[in-house]
């Protein structure tokens, strides 16, 4: 009995030692008025302060800085179910938070808007007798169509941004030259690129209408850093990284397609079926490296629709509701800071 007391007392004051070398993470995060996501997959988190963000991986001697720059700190370690961090890792996490923030705005640089199919690829494609005359209805030119009053638009709304088409006539681009022209344009690390591309659906069943908005499926896998701008002591880091920015992009296209489908509902809901966010590994969106989503604008196989989609009156409705939704996506963007504030 006596021995066990001498052993627990033993114990606490060992505990006490070590203890005293940490600081216990809920605690530390008050003090510095930070939160912390976790990545239960990863084992890592990531303590976020204003726009800075640290991201380190409990046992691993480093953090990371604002995604970039890593640094060899004592590890972060786990005990009794408490994270507890060196005291010398705190020094410095103290230190980079503290500093007045680098990042003082974050915006969208850059809009890219990529119009289906073009050219030799008249993407779903119907031809209507109305009233004794032929009437054929192409994806590619529905989609053409949109993305010019939407271009025109964007363009007017912000002068200071890059607006772009991928293609601005009726021309073939191959499906991976099309994310190539948005990943293409530099940006600075508090700016950011978004990805739009427009089709149009085509089935089966001739009653299958309405519109419907795709983001990537968040399990996808895209190289997002670039390898080769990281030196070997950094490589082992990559794939936290690159999981990081897989998730961020996945959220804000997940915010993006929201919008754009609650736009087009409150401007069309009425005259067509709402379809709803779906997730998919669609081709066009899936090697750009930003927040990206695809619309399906209606379905040319239905009669009905593909009259509406033939009509400059609800192509320009179409173009003004996923322009109130860009915008409307936009601005919270660069209020929030990239959703960081
Ligand atoms: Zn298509």
């Amino acid at each position: 009995m006596k021995k066990s007391i001498c052993f627990i007392v033993f114990l606490c004051f060992c505990l006490t030692v070590v203890n005293s070398d940490y600081i216990e993470l809920r605690a530390f995060l008050d003090e510095l008025d930070a939160v912390m996501e976790w990545d239960y997959m990863l084992d890592t988190g990531v303590l976020i302060k204003n726009t800075d963000r640290i991201v380190f991986k409990i046992g691993a001697p480093w953090i990371i800085l604002n995604y970039h720059k890593k640094v060899n700190t004592p590890g972060i370690i786990r005990q009794q179910g408490a994270v507890l961090i060196p005291q010398q890792t705190a020094e410095v996490i103290k230190e980079f938070f503290n500093k007045p923030s680098q990042i003082s705005y974050y915006r969208v640089a850059a809009i890219v808007i990529d119009p289906g199919h073009g050219g030799k690829d008249p993407g779903a494609c119907y031809t209507y007798s109305v009233g004794g005359k032929s009437i054929k209805v192409a994806e590619k030119d529905v989609v053409l169509q949109v993305s010019k009053y939407l271009y025109e638009m964007l363009s007017k709304k912000y002068p200071n941004k890059i607006i772009k088409l991928t293609r601005d006539n009726d021309t073939f681009i191959s499906l991976e030259g099309r994310p190539e022209i948005a990943n293409k344009i530099p940006t600075k690390a508090n700016e950011a690129i978004i990805y739009i591309s427009l089709h149009a659906n085509a089935s089966a069943n001739k009653k299958a209408r309405g519109f419907e908005v795709w983001y990537l499926t968040p399990t996808h896998r895209r190289e997002l850093i670039e390898p080769a701008a990281y030196d070997d002591e950094h490589k082992e880091i990559l794939p936290i990284l690159n999981t990081m920015k897989e998730e961020e992009y996945t959220w804000e296209s997940v915010i993006l397609a929201k919008d754009i489908l609650d736009s087009l509902n409150a401007s069309i809901g009425n005259m067509t079926e709402n379809r709803g966010l779906k997730e998919g590994r669609w081709v066009v969106v899936r090697k750009a490296k930003m927040p990206s989503i695809l619309i399906e604008l209606g379905f040319v196989s239905n009669k009905e629709e593909a009259l509406e989609l033939n009509n400059e009156y609800y192509l320009k409705k179409l173009s003004q509701a996923i322009y109130n939704g860009v915008c409307s996506f936009t601005e919270k963007l660069e209020k929030s800071k990239a959703f960081m504030e």
